[in-house]
């Protein structure tokens, strides 16, 4: 039994507050008022009221964070499942002596696109892969967890964002001031128990299809949301935890956070900053892209999340439930949901894309389309006097209006690049690629800055 005394007689005690406790994850009780005997909890009752109420209503509160954060979870981890891109040859994973999870060995596939095919299953327009389930053997959710965490806690910042919203609302005092994106450096003891590989065995660092991966020149990041709940209390959102050989909580308090996993803080962002700078560059992206089907994805996603009273019969925000068996339910059905409208646009593209093949022939190709090399490895062959002969090209043509002036605008302003790990070519008609395109992968407008 206990160590603890009991808070009137200091005998040993055996009997705790149970309105006040707080329980660890294997429901010890931690943080309790302790006493001996009934007769002795009964002596205390008085004293003990005012401050048994607070931290009561704390308690519940945080046990409201907590199943927030557990909906935030199986919503992130649905997210990414249905927006895969990442071409996994082989997946090898070692347990430690105790079956833990201590490495997981990703073999790189492919993943070139149209001359190198991968022997994944790709759905969408070809743009997406279907998640290799049931390759993992016995430790088969908690190795599906860590790939699907590994490398995206930033990314997390963006397509989480309506749904903090809708979760936390209720929670906080005010989303926009009181949850805060925190990006930080991992202390030293933190490594990730995923590591990469290219088909020919040799080990990979970076992978090259995120965009917001959660690494920087100098060390390895991580982002983590910080909430003030309406009592005060700040607690850790994290995400993306999985991916790490620390023992994971998606909620915690966040000293105990800030002692478990945080070396430095990089940066500390008001709620809704990198979904901002997302949509800003969404905006600016003209051609289809694995990332524009993806912000697609994100919108049904959010559309779900925001009408889920109307096509689920309960409101987001009034999810964490005091009953735990309608709590699940609900989760149940939200998932299933989620998964469906994440589905939703890759069907629509497939179904599309079956129907227009038949019809489409060459001939209608127009010579702009016909000049856009296939791959990065072309990039420096990209003919970019073939888009002078598109402007040219008489009206009557098969070339449309609109491609006339995207040709002007591309001609005028900028370079192509493709985006890391995605085979088709992004072309910004307005500016430049930002900083994050790395530079082999970008070719450069040779009558850039010569024109008007
Ligand atoms: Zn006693
Ligand atoms: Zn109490």
């Amino acid at each position: 039994m206990s160590q603890e005394d009991c808070a009137v007689c200091t005998r040993p005690a055996y009997t705790f507050c149970e309105y006040c406790a707080n329980f660890d994850d294997t429901g010890v009780p931690v943080d309790a008022r302790w006493y001996c005997t009934p007769l002795c909890q009964d002596i205390d009752r008085l004293s003990h009221n005012d401050k048994c109420t607070n931290m009561a209503s704390d308690k519940e509160l945080f046990g409201r964070a907590k199943q927030a954060g557990e909906a935030a979870q199986a919503l992130f981890y649905a997210f990414i499942e249905h927006t895969w891109a990442y071409d996994m040859s082989g997946v090898h994973v070692f347990p430690g002596m105790k079956g833990e999870l201590l490495t997981i060995e990703v073999i790189h596939g492919p993943d070139t696109g149209p001359k190198g095919e991968s022997v994944c299953e790709r759905t969408g327009g070809r743009w997406l892969i279907k998640f290799p389930h049931g390759t993992f053997g016995s430790a088969e959710q908690s190795v599906k967890r860590a790939l699907l965490a590994d490398r995206h806690s930033v990314w997390a910042f963006v397509f989480m964002c309506v749904a903090m919203q809708l979760l936390f609302e209720d929670l906080v005092d005010d989303v926009e001031n009181k949850i805060k994106e925190i990006v930080h450096y991992l202390p030293k003891h933190a490594s990730r128990i995923i590591t990469h590989r290219a088909s020919d065995r040799y080990l990979v660092t970076d992978r090259e299809d995120l965009l917001y991966p959660d690494d920087d020149f100098y060390g390895v990041l991580k982002g983590v949301y910080r909430i003030t709940l309406k009592n005060g209390t700040k607690i850790a959102l994290d995400l993306a935890g999985a991916q790490y050989n620390l023992a994971h909580n998606t909620v915690m308090p966040w000293a105990e956070y800030l002692d478990r996993w945080a070396a430095d803080t990089k940066y500390r962002l008001p709620f809704r900053t990198h979904y901002n700078k997302h949509s800003e560059l969404m905006s600016k992206l003209h051609s289809p892209t694995h990332l524009g089907l993806v912000t697609e994805q994100m919108a049904c996603f959010n559309t779900l999340l925001k009408n889920c009273e109307y096509e689920l019969g309960f409101d987001l925000k009034d999810l964490p439930l005091e009953n735990i068996d309608h709590f699940r339910k609900c989760m149940r059905r939200l998932a299933i949901a989620a998964e469906d409208s994440l589905l939703q646009r890759p069907r629509d593209l497939d179904a599309e894309l079956a129907a227009s093949s038949e019809n489409v022939s060459r001939d209608a190709m127009t010579d702009e389309l016909e000049c856009i090399p296939g791959d990065i490895g072309d990039m420096k062959y990209f003919d970019w006097s073939k888009l002078s002969k598109t402007i040219a090209m008489p009206s009557s043509s098969n070339v449309t209006y609109k491609e006339k002036k995207r040709s002007k605008l591309l001609l005028k302003y900028r370079c192509a690049y493709k985006l890391p790990g995605d085979w088709r070519l992004v072309f910004m008609e307005t500016s430049l690629p930002s900083v994050w395109v790395p530079k082999h992968c970008t070719s450069e407008n040779p009558f850039f800055g010569k024109r008007k």
